[in-house]
């Protein structure tokens, strides 16, 4: 979209130990090495490796997210973790609402708008996900859905500075199966339309990203559809080279 500086942002989901930072370093040194100039990058890691993460990649144009956060700053939760302590561990963005986190926990758009509400609070960037399941796509409701996603978990306060929106087809996730370029070009005009309609001027300037079996062949077409401003990337964010070879395609 013009005027949008490009995202990247990979999610490791539930994967990596500390063994894993060197391939996390690499990746922050190709964004040094010239891709920081076309597009900014990141990727969400589990809570246990953010620290770590954020002292692999110091000094680097690369930032570290969380891949979820309670919606309180602190209290009797055992075993969540709140925005404000991802901030503390060295997190800039934190995912909210991915489709795993919907499924697994029963999450719904008022929680997710929680979520997002929290991470603000703590002076982070929320990657709000949406996107439809298998079956509301073969019923022909997925822009229904994405209407109604966008309606209950985005906040009005939403803006380009705080807030990323990802377009995330639950059927492409991890799957190998992508959208046709209509049906991305389809989806990501409406979520902007979407957006203008609950924040006004504002929406024309949030990066909305495409996730969903994103992979360095498939990406040159994907990145390039109108109103993607980037990759929400699971699988291919855990080698370096898959991940440098997606974010490449804006050179
Ligand atoms: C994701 O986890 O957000 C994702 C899009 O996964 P994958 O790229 O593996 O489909």
């Amino acid at each position: 979209t013009p005027g949008i500086r490009p995202l990247v942002a990979g999610n490791w989901k539930m994967n990596g130990t500390s063994a894993s930072l060197g391939e996390l370093r690499a990746i922050g040194e190709g964004f040094a090495q010239g891709l920081d100039a076309v597009v900014d990058g990141l990727v969400c890691v589990p809570a246990t490796l953010i620290s770590r993460a954020a002292e692999a990649v110091a000094g680097l144009p690369f930032a570290i997210g969380g891949e979820d956060c309670h919606p309180k700053e602190s209290g009797a939760h055992t075993g969540d973790i709140s925005a404000e302590m991802l901030k503390d561990a060295g997190a800039t963005y934190v995912i909210v609402g991915h489709s795993e986190r919907r499924t697994d926990h029963c999450e719904d758009d008022a929680t997710v708008h929680a979520k997002a509400e929290a991470t603000w609070r703590a002076g982070l960037v929320a990657i709000i996900c949406i996107g439809e399941t298998q079956a509301e796509r073969e019923s022909g409701a997925t822009l229904e859905i994405l209407s109604r996603q966008i309606e209950g978990s985005v906040p009005a306060n939403a803006n380009a500075a705080n807030a990323v929106v990802a377009y995330e087809p639950v059927w492409a996730i991890g799957t190998g199966l992508t959208p046709t370029v209509a049906d991305v070009t389809e989806a990501h005009a409406h979520i902007r339309v979407r957006l203008a309609a609950k924040l006004g001027a504002e929406a024309g300037k949030i990066r909305i990203l495409y996730g969903g079996s994103v992979k360095p062949t498939n990406c040159g077409e994907l990145l390039s559809v109108g109103n993607v401003d980037g990759a929400l990337v699971g699988g291919a964010s855990l080698k370096a080279s898959d991940f440098l070879g997606i974010a490449s395609a804006y050179q």
